[in-house]
């Protein structure tokens, strides 16, 4: 069992032992979170906890190992990455607690959300959200759609699929990254059977807190809005995302990439489109500070 397990389980088993004496009988677990408690510690994947980038003195990631591999799919070929060997410090051990407590509180709250009382009715699941709660990245797009609403998790339909290789190909994995929506519910659609819609304002300010909070609470160095519906959820802004993509904003501080939402991509495969997408992961990986070979700077330059 490596140290930094060996920390982490020390630091849970404390947590849990603290809120048992305090009368608490039953904490939620986040989903992705059993997943990664269901491997064997020798394997456990460190990166689950943190944006596998090491900040130097300087502020800026060093560069990591990294591997290209084929790939099928027509996104460029994943990246595996050795997740830095970083250990958390003592002394933060106990904010790193209390933010995964708040998260979970959070998370709790909106899991009992019934703001909306048309979408609490018509909802299986609040999807609250996926990732490391210390992402330096965090990915925004509009609202779940039936997927995302039956399996209660962000982006996991086709156009999630489809985030999961723009995701792959900076070298990243979903575990790495932070995805939420504007909207925590999938918006209803009565007297359909299928098919989705775009979240009403009203919608949209009542649910917006929940992701403030979010954001408050990983503190991602950069967002990515996926869409006008996460632009103007965000930035408040109306414009259009062709104009907007590729600009760099400000949500409070935080450095906001505007980008085409993937089922964009999915309606429109010409490359040209793809390669806008990619060039804007690019400003974002170069914004971070992360490595990029020069097979990534060319990828989709070419059919
Ligand atoms: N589209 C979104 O905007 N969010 C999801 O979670 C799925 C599809």
């Amino acid at each position: 069992m490596s140290a930094s397990y060996r920390q982490l389980l020390d630091a849970t088993i404390q947590h849990v032992e603290g809120l048992k004496a305090r009368g608490v009988r039953h904490v939620a677990v986040a989903p992705e979170t059993l997943r990664a408690l269901a491997q064997s510690p020798g394997k456990f994947p460190i990166s689950d906890f943190r944006f596998p980038v090491e900040k130097n003195s300087a502020g800026a990631p060093p560069a990591r190992a990294e591997t290209n591999v084929p790939t099928q799919n027509n996104l460029p070929a994943p990246k595996t990455i050795s997740p830095a060997a970083e250990q958390p410090a003592t002394g933060n051990r106990q904010s790193a607690m209390d933010k995964s407590t708040a998260f979970a509180a959070l998370r709790e709250r909106a899991l009992a959300c019934v703001k909306c009382p048309h979408l609490a009715v018509s909802r299986k699941n609040v999807v609250f959200g996926v990732g490391s709660i210390d992402a330096q990245l965090m990915f925004v797009g509009e609202a779940p759609g039936a997927d995302e609403d039956e399996r209660g998790e962000p982006f996991v339909g086709k156009a999630g699929q489809l985030l999961t290789k723009i995701i792959q190909a900076t070298g990243l994995s979903r575990a790495d990254v932070y995805i939420a929506n504007i909207l925590k519910c999938r918006p209803d659609t009565p007297g359909q059977s299928a098919g989705n819609r775009k979240p009403t304002p009203e919608e949209m300010q009542t649910c917006i807190p929940y992701l403030h909070e979010q954001i408050d609470l990983i503190q991602p160095k950069v967002i990515v809005a996926l869409g006008a519906t996460a632009v103007e959820g965000l930035l408040g802004k109306t414009v259009g995302i062709t104009k907007l993509r590729g600009n760099w904003q400000t949500y409070r501080g935080t450095p906001l990439m505007p980008t085409y939402h993937p089922a964009y991509l999915l309606r429109n495969q010409a490359m040209s489109e793809k390669r806008r997408v990619w060039e804007d992961m690019l400003a974002v990986m170069e914004k971070l500070g992360m490595p990029i070979s020069e097979k990534q700077r060319n990828f989709f330059l070419k059919a």
